[in-house]
């Protein structure tokens, strides 16, 4: 079941006096959103603007909207602070709860793969669920260790699809990563920047699974990448306008870096990242600033780097 807190929005609403208000939800709450709007209006003064455009983290906070609508206060749903803005942001993360855990099973799963040391990782929106079952294995005598990563990074153990600070910190005194959430995109960055075994147990659906099939494709696919960028003669350097994700000094040096090697580059930039918008155009290779997720993409048929990966690219070229 998914927990939302509208209250703590509420009462900030009435604290800060706002009259305007910009609502930002995740996908997965888009089908909630007249009912939360009608809760924000009927317990507050405030007017409710909601912005429609997909948002997946907390990177991509709605400052435009802010300023457009001279609004006051900015409702973030399902995501934790990620980043410092001048506007006023309220926070409201969801929660995820399930009527049990199957320990055993985690237990069972853990000691198969000889993880006595465990370093326990979520999704912000399973944290409740992490320290449950951080209870649970050091009752049942495993060593369990949790750390906050860097700035980006809310609470112990959360980790996101950009930053895998909260397991790299950890990585040699543990045997192996127990990552809490649903989907992979998360439990995949550790799995690629660790060299240690990673379980990733969805409470949802209770299945737990090992993601050294995954982390296998993915390396290949990206091997993959950067073969055909060898031959690339012409670049497309995307960069986003979302605030979280905006790299520009990095988007100058990668073009001035790609030039340097006598090939062509130029810099594109977007709120969204979209295939569409990129249609029509001659690029030989993409290299991707902003989410990392957008390195998975298919970018109209053509090789997608990532920056670390554009230097290996140069070296050799
Ligand atoms: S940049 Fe991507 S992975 Fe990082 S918080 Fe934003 S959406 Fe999530």
């Amino acid at each position: 079941m998914l927990k939302l807190d509208i209250k703590k929005a509420i009462t900030e609403i009435k604290k800060k006096n706002a009259k305007t208000v910009i609502l930002q939800l995740p996908e997965g709450l888009k089908g909630k959103t007249l009912e939360i709007i009608e809760r924000i209006e009927g317990k507050t003064k405030a007017k409710v603007i909601a912005v429609m455009d997909p948002v997946w983290g907390a990177c991509d906070l709605a400052e435009t909207e802010m300023k457009e609508f001279n609004a006051d206060l900015l409702i973030h749903l399902g995501h934790a602070k990620y980043t410092d803005s001048k506007i006023k942001v309220v926070y409201v993360p969801l929660e995820y709860s399930v009527k049990e855990i199957n320990l055993d099973k985690i237990q069972r799963m853990l000691e198969n793969e000889k993880i006595k040391k465990v370093g326990l990782l979520c999704a912000v929106q399973f944290y409740n669920i992490l320290k449950e079952i951080e209870k649970g294995l050091k009752k049942k005598k495993f060593t369990v260790l949790l750390e906050k990563g860097g700035e980006k990074i809310d609470c112990k153990g959360q980790v996101l699809g950009c930053d895998q600070s909260s397991a790299v910190k950890i990585e040699k005194k543990v045997d192996g990563f127990l990552y809490i959430g649903d989907g992979f995109f998360h439990p995949l960055g550790v799995a690629v920047s660790t060299d240690k075994k990673v379980l990733a147990f969805n409470p949802l659906n209770g299945e737990i699974k090992d993601l050294v099939e995954e982390k296998n494709i993915f390396v290949r696919k990206r091997y993959g990448s950067i073969a055909r960028a060898m031959n690339a003669k012409v670049f497309g350097i995307l960069v986003s306008r979302k605030k979280g994700q905006l790299r520009k000094e990095l988007a100058l040096e990668l073009k001035k870096r790609i030039e340097r090697k006598g090939k062509k580059a130029f810099i594109f930039s977007m709120d969204f990242i979209k295939s569409e918008y990129l249609m029509g155009i001659n690029i030989d290779c993409y290299v991707n600033t902003a989410c990392p997720r957008i390195i998975e993409d298919n970018l109209n048929d053509k090789p997608v780097l990532n920056p670390e990966e554009l230097f290996e690219v140069l070296e050799k070229i």
